[in-house]
């Protein structure tokens, strides 16, 4: 069998971002508004520090209004909880991002349940989960990985998800779940595997799709994937590379990708797959977001 078809996260991000500034800047011009999006960062995490920093960047080049707030480490739960609350009420930002993880000493749900549920581009308000999960994705704001994970799955498969057996990996509430109810309502018959999973191998094994969300290097192996599935990594895992020289790391992702490669039908790679639809999918959710407090219609999704 030949290869894979590698899906190219990266390209496909970029055309969802150009039709994102797209949109904007036509926003900009029919109401004199640009999408505002505020993201916080409590702490020093430097992967924390990375991330913030490229959804500040994305969000300029695609013409909104971006504000950071970087806050020491120390900060109390209350100076958090008053932010939130003076972002929840600022007409310019239409999407509030609360970077994670927050330090030991901050209640991640308390924080999470104070964004306003219309301006939790995150996805993550039990509003908006509870949206997604009876069915209501046109009302919700979703998760942006899992988001970004259904894009590339339609861009490669077409409007033929439907009656795919579909594997997810994981049961996250940032990954798991929502990539779980997202199938589901693409008419997939959908298993969720976990920790307790008895016998993975054989439950991916009978997969048409496979979406993996653990975190575990490499921990799917290519004799796992059923020939011609399609295979969606969203682990990013740094591992040690000493073939680079003393002290070099990699990324891979929760799949082999080079022997899943030889048995899928496409898979994306580890970095450039999944990785880039995640803060596209961030900028796309500020957009909504916006043109929902605006009062205006839905326009084309996006997936
Ligand atoms: P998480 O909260 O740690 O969840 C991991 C899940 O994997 C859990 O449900 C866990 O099961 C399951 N698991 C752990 N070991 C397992 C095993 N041996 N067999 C089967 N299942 C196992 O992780 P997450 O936040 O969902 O993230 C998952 C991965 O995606 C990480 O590598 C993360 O860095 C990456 N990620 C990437 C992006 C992106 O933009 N590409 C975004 C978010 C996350 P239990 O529930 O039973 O413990």
């Amino acid at each position: 069998m030949s290869d894979a078809r590698i899906i190219d996260g990266k390209a496909i991000a970029a055309s969802v971002r150009d039709e994102i500034t797209r949109r904007a800047a036509s926003l900009v011009e029919s109401q004199g508004t640009r999408p505002g999006l505020a993201v916080v960062l409590v702490g020093e995490d430097p992967a924390s520090q990375v991330y913030v920093r490229n959804k500040d960047r994305t969000a300029e080049a695609c013409g909104f209004h971006s504000v950071k707030h970087t806050l020491d480490a120390q900060t109390p739960e209350a100076d958090v909880l008053a932010l939130v609350d003076q972002l929840n009420n600022d007409p310019s930002i239409h999407g509030i991002l609360v970077q994670l993880p927050l330090p030991a000493h901050i209640d991640e749900s308390k924080v999470l349940r104070l964004i306003k549920p219309e301006k939790d581009v995150d996805g993550f308000h039990p509003v908006n989960v509870g949206l997604l999960t009876t069915g209501e994705r046109d009302h919700a704001l979703v998760p942006c990985t899992p988001a970004g994970s259904l894009v590339l799955l339609k861009r490669t498969l077409g409007d033929t998800l439907s009656g795919q057996n579909a594997v997810v990996v994981g049961r996250s509430n940032i990954v798991g779940k929502p990539m779980a109810s997202l199938l589901l309502q693409e008419s997939c018959t959908v298993t969720i595997a976990h920790s307790r999973t008895r016998d993975l191998p054989d439950v991916v094994r009978a997969a048409d799709v496979v979406v993996a969300a653990v975190g575990r290097p490499e921990m799917i192996r290519g004799d796992w994937i059923k020939p011609g599935a399609t295979v969606i990594d969203v682990g990013i895992n740094r591992i040690p590379a000493p073939e680079k020289g003393p002290d070099r790391t990699r990324l891979v992702g929760d799949v082999a990708f080079d022997e899943a490669v030889k048995h899928a039908g496409a898979i994306t790679p580890v970095p450039g797959g999944v990785g880039p639809m995640t803060i596209a999918m961030l900028m796309a959710n500020t957009l909504t977001a916006a043109r929902r407090q605006l009062g205006l219609p839905e326009e084309t999704p996006l997936f």
